[in-house]
């Protein structure tokens, strides 16, 4: 029997162009720097034998634990398959398809748009201004039936921090009408600038977290959605009746306990101190052109000619991250923090590359 299989699925997933994830972009390498991952496995036990029931929706460990590591409430939380489930929660709970809007500023992290196309919502960009900080006028000229407003600060893929004069501005614009998602996957890395604080002055302010960056477990699928309780409730209503299996919620506890966070700072401080190292590496090779400054865990640079550099480094097994494509990064490449051996071979492949492509 022959049947289109294809042209029985919704016109927006046969024109979705999947998330280009780093592990789906394959390779063979053995240095991996592509993924923003931490470079080192974790050990952990499983400690709960109870597989034979089904978990509790938010279990009560986790989120009291995370409530206390975010400086929060328990019901200022939320616990779900990563922060990528977070994001499209909120579009679920929020956005009517074919009539409401999300907006965010490229170039940015790829799942705002990935999960907008999925579920038929409009998107809308307004670029980043040259220094990556926000176009607060463009962006005011864009808000009409906007309900979700995506900023991703330390921003994926350039580093930097948006200003949060910026983002207080943009709280003003949209109370009312829309919600502000910060998304602060990378904050780890710059605790001191977390807008967690600013839920209790803000109703409509959102912030996105994960376990898988700084706290080494992108293999675990485990983030957070905080903001304030009405918020919360609305997303719990959309929620799978039970997002978390129960060896994800033992483990996410352990990262969570006090010694779990001690480790993860003390991971925290050692892969601040390679980034410094690297920029400094990488800003001495002849095919840098640039590097930009970063609070995160990786660095992007411009190469003065990135597909052969790209090419050259994937052909000895270490793989980076190709920017290229995204808008204002032409000749981007970004770099994960790996450990200090996989940056030395980082560095000595680029000092070996041959005249023409440096
Ligand atoms: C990695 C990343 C996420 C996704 O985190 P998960 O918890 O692994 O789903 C979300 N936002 C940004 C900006 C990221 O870089």
């Amino acid at each position: 029997m022959s049947v289109n299989i294809e042209q029985l699925a919704r016109a927006n997933v046969r024109a979705l162009t999947p998330y280009q994830s780093a592990r789906r972009l394959g390779g063979n390498g053995d240095v991996w720097l592509n993924a923003n991952e931490y470079p080192l496995p974790v050990p952990f036990e499983l400690s709960q034998q109870t597989l034979n029931r089904y978990p509790e929706c938010q279990p009560k460990q986790v989120i009291e634990r995370y409530a206390a590591y975010a400086g929060l409430q328990p019901d200022q939380v939320l616990a779900s398959r990563g922060a990528d489930e977070g994001i499209e929660l909120l579009m679920r709970a929020f956005c009517e398809p074919g009539q409401d809007a999300v907006l965010f500023c490229p170039p940015t992290y790829g799942m705002y748009s990935v999960s907008a196309e999925t579920l038929g919502i409009e998107y809308r960009t307004v670029e980043a201004l040259p220094d990556w900080q926000l176009n607060l006028p463009a962006i005011a000229d864009k808000l009409d039936g906007v309900k979700l407003v995506y900023i991703c600060s330390p921003n994926n893929p350039t580093g930097n921090l948006v200003n949060p004069d910026d983002i207080r501005t943009l709280l003003e614009m949209t109370a009312g009408k829309a919600l502000l998602v910060a998304d602060e996957a990378y904050i780890e890395f710059c605790p001191e600038a977390t807008l967690a604080g600013w839920l209790q002055t803000y109703p409509h302010l959102v912030v996105l977290r994960t376990l898988s960056k700084a706290f080494a477990l992108a293999g675990l699928r485990c983030g957070f959605t905080l903001a304030n309780p009405p918020v919360i409730e609305l997303l719990l209503k959309v929620i799978a009746p039970y997002p978390l299996p129960t060896p994800v919620a033992d483990v996410a506890a352990q990262a969570l306990s006090e010694q779990g966070i001690a480790l993860m700072r003390q991971h925290v401080a050692e892969l601040n101190a390679n980034r410094a190292w690297l920029a400094a590496q990488l800003a001495q090779c002849a095919c840098v052109q640039q590097v930009f400054p970063s609070e995160t865990n990786y660095l992007l640079a411009r190469f003065t000619d990135s597909p052969a550099v790209f090419k050259a480094l994937w052909d000895q097994g270490i793989i980076l991250r190709d920017q290229n494509k995204n808008p204002g990064l032409a000749g981007c490449l970004r770099i994960s923090m790996g450990t200090r051996d996989e940056c030395e071979r980082l560095i000595a492949a680029l000092q070996a590359l041959p005249v023409e492509q440096a």
